[in-house]
């Protein structure tokens, strides 16, 4: 029978009492948040830096970095991983900021992969990095990569990412994702109406073309993006009426995955068409994640301004699992975000602080 960590009142409006099944008996344990989902996904943000500069994520001047000794090293995430998958955590993600500006990251999966109960790693990049270190990556037990890229036009893209030569070697990197066996490739694009909208056909025609699953995404307000966010936002629903008008575009299951898309394919398509609609249609209610900063705060939430600070817990040498389902229990309904308002983002400056 299960003996049940710590025993959580229910959270307001919450049907469920959040709780952790069987975490003392290691993998057969489950996170339950007080709305009655269940939670076994751990998005890890490796690093607050990043080598792009996205209009739609970080201002161009950057932002207060975290210091070295404020970041979790790798054997802390993994300690933090480890606690996490005694409770019923099975798949992982690693992100950032640019996961791959962090030294060695096949070092950080090499340790990931070896947590009992964890099935799954998956890494979000910017590719640009990619191409040297895909197999290495592959190789050290990331199975699945998502690739953002916004604009299949060179000097776009570099404007969207105000770096020079991004296309060109985020290009390499994903032809070295496919070589290198990652499965699936999704390939994540942000919809900034007036910017690349015009090239929602083209992103179509690379997923009917190629074995790549392309995600379109609705730009989130955070508090350096609010013009853009407001006056440049399409929706992903415009995005597939005007693939619709071309082409036939039918509901799939489309690949593995723990993410919030869902999925379309044209006849005889090679890959698939996602949609993500954090603005237009929420999807909360599937919700299976939190977030580790990379200063080692465990989000229940993107937004909002939820967290719980493990890292000087788990440099006391503490137990953090009444901290894990602390966390758990104030996992909010849904998030509040308001189009073209920092209501509701809890003050963050842009998605690379939590990982996106
Ligand atoms: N640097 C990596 C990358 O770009 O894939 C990982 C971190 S990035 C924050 C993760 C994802 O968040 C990317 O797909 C990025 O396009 C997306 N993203 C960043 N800011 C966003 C925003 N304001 N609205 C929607 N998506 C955003
Ligand atoms: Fe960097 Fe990714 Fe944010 Fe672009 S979206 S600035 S690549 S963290």
């Amino acid at each position: 029978m299960a003996t049940p960590v710590a025993g959580i009142a229910p959270v307001a409006g919450g049907p469920f009492v959040a709780g952790i099944a069987d975490a003392a008996g290691g993998a057969a344990g489950a996170m339950v948040d007080g709305f009655g989902r269940r939670v076994e996904y751990l998005r890890i943000s490796v690093t607050d830096k990043c080598n792009l500069r996205c209009v739609y994520c970080m201002p161009e001047e950057g932002l207060h970095w975290l210091r070295r000794d404020e970041i979790l090293s790798y054997e802390e995430i993994a300690e933090v991983v480890r606690v996490m998958a005694g409770m019923g955590l099975r798949r992982l993600r690693l992100t950032g900021g640019e996961p791959l500006v962090r030294k060695d990251l096949a070092r950080l999966a090499s340790l990931l992969s070896a947590v009992e109960g964890i099935e799954d790693i998956a890494l979000s990049t910017n590719a640009v990095l990619l191409a040297p270190v895909a197999q290495i990556l592959r190789e050290a037990g990331v199975s699945r990569v998502n690739i953002s890229l916004d604009s299949l036009k060179p000097e776009r893209a570099d404007e969207m990412a105000r770096r020079p030569g991004t296309l060109a070697r985020a290009l390499e990197g994903l032809d070295a994702a496919l070589e290198a066996g990652f499965d699936p490739v999704k390939i994540n694009v942000v919809l900034v109406r007036g910017v690349n909208d015009d090239e929602v056909p083209a992103f179509a025609e690379l997923a009917r073309t190629r074995p790549l699953h392309v995600r379109f995404i609705e730009i989130m307000p955070t508090e350096s993006n609010l013009d853009l966010s407001a006056d440049n936002f399409l929706s992903c629903d415009e995005a597939l009426a005007a693939i619709s008008a071309v082409d036939e575009l039918r509901p799939v299951p489309g690949p593995p995955g723990n993410g919030p898309a869902t999925y379309f394919a044209q006849p005889g398509a090679l890959g698939t068409i996602g949609a993500i609609t954090p603005m237009s249609h929420n999807f909360c209610d599937r919700c299976n994640r939190m977030r580790l900063t990379a200063d080692g705060h465990l989000r229940p939430c993107l937004f909002g301004d939820l967290q719980t600070p493990l890292r000087d817990a788990l440099r006391r040498g503490e137990d953090l699992r009444p901290l894990v389902a602390e966390t758990l229990r104030i996992k909010p309904e849904r998030h509040m975000l308001v189009q073209g308002s920092s209501v509701g983002s809890g003050g963050l400056v842009a998605l690379s602080q939590t990982g996106g």
